[in-house]
């Protein structure tokens, strides 16, 4: 099994509930859901944080916000509002070593995150 858990989770190796997946991209929920809404984006390939997208091909980087927008719409956020962040390094509390995109909400969200 990869030693990284959300490669673990692209590869079917680890469960997640997914809500939707492209060949390059996959969301799912997170374990621990810090709002109504919680998913987590990721691109299939390992990156292990934005600071590291230029190891992203072309094809990767044009779909990615794409593919955001739609699983935030698919989860019903477009009206009320949704926020996207990612976490890279020490000070941000990067906790997991695969670039992920957190997609929140359901609810209004804290003014200070
Ligand atoms: P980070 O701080 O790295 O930006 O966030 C990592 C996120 O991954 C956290 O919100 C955490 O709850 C979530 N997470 C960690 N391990 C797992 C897991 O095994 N499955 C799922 N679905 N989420 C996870
Ligand atoms: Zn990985």
């Amino acid at each position: 099994m990869s030693s990284c858990i959300f490669c673990a989770i692209a590869a079917g190796e680890l469960p997640a509930d997914v809500v939707h997946r492209s060949e390059r991209f996959l969301a799912f929920r997170d374990i621990a859901p810090k709002a109504p809404v919680h998913l987590l984006v990721i691109p299939v390939r390992h990156v292990a944080s934005i600071a590291e997208s230029a190891g992203l091909d072309a094809d990767e980087r044009a779909e990615m916000p794409v593919f955001i927008a739609e699983v935030a719409s698919r989860a019903g956020l477009d009206e009320a509002g949704y926020r996207v962040t990612t976490n890279h390094g020490a000070h941000a509390r990067q906790a997991v070593f695969h670039l992920h995109w957190h997609v929140m909400g359901g609810a209004p969200l804290s003014e200070t995150m």
